[in-house]
């Protein structure tokens, strides 16, 4: 039973939203002087959602996510708040070149590129990833005006409004495309980069506002930080420790939510199995899907029905290091669509990463599949290993056999966001605030796919939650 000084609180999902709400409520709620009883309910048997890493033979191989964007500070942050910091690795500094595939070779990505737009013109011009035509189409960037209205619109209509359909896919598209596995014609500019409409805004050209706010990150140290972090164990390390943190907090696997129902102000949570927990406070995290099926008899859930889910597949290859002739000099390489491979990116990961592998072994990890080309996902693990080296031979020329082939598919995995998602979702936002008081949503389909997002929405929820935004 709760009173006043307590609060019953029921999480459905126990993704890193899922668990990072759960830290934040029993944290705030904990200064705030209410005493929270916290459930976290995971339909799977592990808690993490996408999060999974497989440590054997000395690999540190994710599953899912392998990383995360330093500048978006949640989630170190976080590290700092559970003891993690010290876990914290950089990326190589030895491989910061990346390649793109173009007409089936691998070009080194011109230096300067920010976010897949070009801030040094001499590397640009000179890069033989986009003809002369092409670079003549981006330079007409400086003297466009730009757009009037302030509406969203789509970010490869963006990006071809500015600098022309050849650095749109032969660019910027694979750099940020990967992201979502998604289609940049179909993806929210302000749901995924507002900031470049913000430029384009403010100094007129996409070109000359990235050059102007290019500033080199740097740390306290005066040394040159790394864009992408991760830990020393595997992504799954934070998870296990946010669940120490949460030893007190009711942390359920294999327990799947089917319904909620509203009752005199507090929430009913049907199980899968029947079972009924009463909660004054209800907060979603799962995939929108789930989230629309739950909350349909309560709001207007068409801003969830919307969002369509890309399915992929990560295959990790192990190899041993005596079978390569050369050192890899940078940390993978991108494939744009009309290469027409079923490869869309590939990490060069013990060479991105050093803790990730024996010295003596290579360790490669490649996604197949994005919106519209989902079809290869679904082939038989031998198949698709079998494809993936084919083309791996092809673009890259490697004639190596594996050791292993670890294959994990993620179906309906990557959320699409929808152009004018960010208004749509609002909208529900407030709906559900004026309807359903205690009844919450947030995670991974709503402001940011990036884990940091994730621990940057449940916190800010956990915030407005106890009262701490009024
Ligand atoms: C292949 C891939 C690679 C990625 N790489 C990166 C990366 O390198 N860096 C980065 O920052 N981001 C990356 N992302 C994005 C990031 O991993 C996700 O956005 C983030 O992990 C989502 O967390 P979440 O808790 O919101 O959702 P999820 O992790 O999906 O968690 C939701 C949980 O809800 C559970 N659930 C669903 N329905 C129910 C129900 N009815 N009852 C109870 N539980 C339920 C699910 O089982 C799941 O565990 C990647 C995503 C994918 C798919």
């Amino acid at each position: 039973m709760s009173d006043s000084s307590s609060r019953d609180v029921v999480i459905i999902g126990g993704g890193l939203t899922g668990l990072s709400a759960a830290f934040y409520i029993r944290k705030f709620y904990t200064e705030k002087g209410i005493t929270p009883h916290i459930s976290v309910l995971e339909q799977s048997d592990t808690m993490g959602g996408k999060i999974s890493t497989l440590r054997k033979d000395g690999f540190v191989i994710e599953k899912g996510p392998d990383s995360f964007l330093a500048r978006k500070v949640a989630m170190t942050d976080l590290a700092k708040e559970i003891g993690l910091e010290q876990e914290l690795v950089s990326q190589n500094p030895e491989s910061k070149k990346t390649y793109i595939v173009s007409k089936g070779q691998l070009h080194p990505m011109p230096s300067g590129l920010v976010l897949g737009i070009p801030t040094e013109l001499t590397p640009f011009l000179r890069s033989g990833l986009v003809s002369p035509q092409g670079k003549l189409r981006a330079l007409k960037d400086f003297l466009l005006p730009p757009r009037r209205e302030q509406t969203d619109e789509s970010l490869g209509h963006f990006i071809e409004r500015r600098l022309g359909p050849e650095v749109l896919e032969n660019v910027t598209e694979p750099l940020l495309a990967g992201i979502y596995a998604g289609d940049t014609r179909h993806l929210s500019l302000q749901a995924t980069f507002p900031q470049f409409a913000e430029v384009e805004r403010e100094y007129g050209s996409l070109i000359r506002g990235m050059m102007t706010g290019r500033k080199p990150v740097e740390t306290h140290t005066g040394t040159k930080r790394s864009a992408f972090l991760t830990f020393k164990g595997g992504l799954q390390s934070l998870i296990t420790k946010l669940t120490e943190q949460l030893a007190d907090t009711n942390l359920r696997v294999n327990t799947a939510a089917k319904s909620i129902t509203e009752l005199q102000g507090k929430y009913e949570v049907k199980l899968a199995s029947g079972e009924v927990l009463t909660a004054d406070e209800v907060v979603i995290t799962t995939p929108a899907f789930t989230a629309a099926d739950l909350l349909r008899e309560h709001v207007d859930v068409r801003a969830l029905d919307a969002i369509n889910y890309v399915s992929v597949a990560n295959v990790v290859l192990g190899f041993d290091k005596r079978d390569f002739l050369a050192e890899f000099d940078g940390s993978g390489f991108l494939v744009p669509r009309k290469e027409g491979r079923s490869i869309t990116a590939c990490t060069w990961t013990s060479t991105k990463w050093l803790h990730t592998s024996p010295e003596d072994r290579v360790l490669l990890r490649c996604y197949v599949g994005r919106s519209g080309e989902e079809q290869n996902v679904d082939l038989p693990d031998e198949e698709l290993t079998k494809m993936v080296l084919h083309e791996l031979k092809e673009i890259m020329s490697l004639q190596a056999t594996p050791l292993f082939s670890e294959i994990t598919r993620l179906y309906k995995s990557m959320p699409q966001y929808p152009v004018g998602h960010l208004e749509h979702i609002e909208q529900l936002q407030q709906e559900l605030r004026a309807k359903r008081p205690g009844l919450y949503v947030t995670g991974a389909a709503f402001k940011g796919v990036g884990l940091p997002d994730c621990i940057k929405q449940a916190k800010e929820l956990a915030e407005e939650m106890a009262g701490l935004h009024s």
